[in-house]
């Protein structure tokens, strides 16, 4: 219920490998749309603060209400009341179901992720239903990251390891702007690379340089598992 304008400093735009999601010992399934395709799908757009005690200081006591007491460093669940419509973003199905596919093994409707992350993300964004989708797609589209981690020598593989700075480098070039990584293990404990967080400028448009480093799990040398 946010008649004013939320407070947060950038977004977060994260996309994960799927190759390692499905790797771990958790597993995962497909969506009913069948197997997606084998580069990086969207996860989220996720409105961030620069640092935990509020967004850029002055009267923003809302936002550290939106903070808590354990110091999360975004808010979320902004409007409870403001529920994913299916016909908003009606047009942008197909793209959805290419772009953003779930590989939860949670019933395999994609809508069902979307409509999470609007409610825990995008309601906090000051974008509408469509705007706030239609803006992650056009991220994805702006820079396809296996193309630009192909074009550096980082290609999928089962037995292969990467420098992790090689891929952040690789990122860096490839798409202007420094992202950050996280990384989850394989069935084996392997370091593999699995999110990577791009960030963005509060209109969701315009790649800037993550002004965040993060706790990324990830070892020197990662792998990059086939999907
Ligand atoms: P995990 O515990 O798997 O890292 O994150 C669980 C969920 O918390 C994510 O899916 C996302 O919704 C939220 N989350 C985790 N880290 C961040 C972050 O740095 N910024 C924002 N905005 N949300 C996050
Ligand atoms: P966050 O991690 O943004 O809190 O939300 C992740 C939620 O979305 C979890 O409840 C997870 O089960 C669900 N989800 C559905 N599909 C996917 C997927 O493909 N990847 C991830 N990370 N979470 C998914
Ligand atoms: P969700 O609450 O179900 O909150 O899931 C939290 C996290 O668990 C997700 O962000 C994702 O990293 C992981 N997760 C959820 N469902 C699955 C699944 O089916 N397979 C795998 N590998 N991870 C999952």
């Amino acid at each position: 219920v946010s008649a004013t304008a939320e407070r947060f400093d950038f977004f977060y735009f994260v996309q994960q490998w799927p190759g390692s999601f499905c790797d771990t010992q958790r597993g995962c399934c497909f969506p009913d749309t069948g197997k997606p395709a084998a580069e990086f799908g969207i996860h989220g757009l996720w409105p961030n603060y620069v640092d935990c005690r509020g967004g850029g200081g002055g009267d923003d006591g809302g936002v550290i209400s939106m903070v808590g007491r354990r110091g999360r460093c975004w808010p979320q669940f902004c409007d409870d009341g403001n529920e994913l419509r299916p016909w908003e973003i009606r047009d942008l199905i197909k793209s959805l179901d290419q772009s953003w596919p779930t590989l939860a093994c949670k019933g395999g409707r994609s809508f069902d992720f979307w409509s999470q992350e609007w409610m825990k993300h995008g309601t906090c964004s000051n974008l509408g239903q469509h705007e706030y989708f239609a803006a992650s797609l056009a991220l994805k589209a702006k820079h396809n990251l296996s193309a630009i981690l192909a074009g550096a020598g980082i290609v999928p593989s089962d037995t292969e390891t990467y420098f992790l700075s090689s891929i952040r480098d690789a990122i860096a070039e490839g798409t202007g702007a420094k992202a950050n990584l996280e990384c989850n293990r394989d069935a084996d404990g392997e370091s593999q690379l699995y999110q990577v967080y791009q960030c963005v400028d509060k209109a969701g448009k315009k790649l800037i340089d993550c002004p965040l480093s993060m706790n990324s799990k990830c070892r020197d040398r990662v792998k990059l598992p086939v999907f």
